[in-house]
């Protein structure tokens, strides 16, 4: 963990204090918060997409042309996500939501690691594997149906009409879910302070979400294992992992 060198107080202390201070926090997470529980970022070739090119098997384009290669690579994909447990950062984000830290938690993570973690309100920008839906009829599946019907087939079809469901994770190319990504704005445009975990903010709608936090008043801090988009306009920065750092905020404002 690193310190502030201009100022000589811990970066973990200034972090609890502005959440003390400011919060309840609007918490941010993208991938480096899943890959603490094994599950790769595309944009880091390891994993799954070591073999996968995400221009193949992750566009909308991609699944039209050839829905059943696409869910080949779902299933695996699935499997491992529904396999992943979540980590100390998604228990701490949890138990500060539970503590009255945190407000919601917005994630571009389709994983549902936050929710099984606990967390109440989620805010998922990017869609997730909860439910499939089919093509057709618009009819939607749970998890649980279409878990049993992608190791048995191909691609799983719809009982209704027979057409072919999609999951319901944003395809590159896709629209984004827009009440979900009201929502992320208003609280980020809300919120006293900001709190951005594993993620650098490259990718739209959250690289913009800090910009509207301190348009409307609030502070930004990161949480994140290299550099990110903001770090120059953030008022604390820890770089270090999600889990460490996070279960370390939730003592130092338990012992406040
Ligand atoms: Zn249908």
């Amino acid at each position: 963990m690193g310190f502030s060198r201009s100022e000589g107080v811990p970066d973990l202390e200034r972090l609890a204090t502005l959440v003390r201070d400011r919060g309840p926090a609007v918490v941010l997470t993208g991938a480096g918060i899943s890959t603490e529980s094994g599950i790769p970022d595309f944009r880091s070739p390891t994993g799954i997409w070591a073999q996968y090119d995400p221009e193949e098997y992750a566009t909308i384009e991609a699944f039209r042309a050839d829905p059943v290669k696409v869910w080949r690579f779902y299933a695996l994909r699935f499997r491992a996500l529904t396999e992943a447990e979540p980590n100390p950062g998604h228990l701490a984000l949890a138990e500060l939501e539970r503590g009255g830290h945190v407000r919601a938690v917005v994630t571009q993570n389709i994983d549902l690691l936050h929710e099984r973690a606990g967390s109440r309100d989620v805010v998922e920008v990017h869609g997730s594997i909860r439910t499939s839906s089919c093509l057709g009829c618009g009819a939607r599946y749970g998890l649980g149906e279409v878990l049993p019907l992608v190791e048995a087939a191909g691609a799983p079809r719809c009982a209704a009409c027979g057409e072919v469901l999609k999951p319901d994770v944003v395809f590159f190319g896709e629209l984004l879910p827009g009440a979900a990504i009201d929502r992320a704005y208003e609280l980020a445009r809300s919120t006293g302070v900001l709190l951005v975990v594993g993620s650098q903010l490259e990718v739209w709608p959250v690289s913009l979400l800090p910009e509207e936090t301190v348009q409307g008043g609030g502070q930004v801090a990161i949480v994140n294992r290299g550099p990110t988009s903001f770090d120059d306009r953030a008022a604390v920065r820890v770089e270090g992992s999600a889990g460490e750092t996070l279960t370390a905020l939730v003592d130092e404002l338990a012992g406040s």
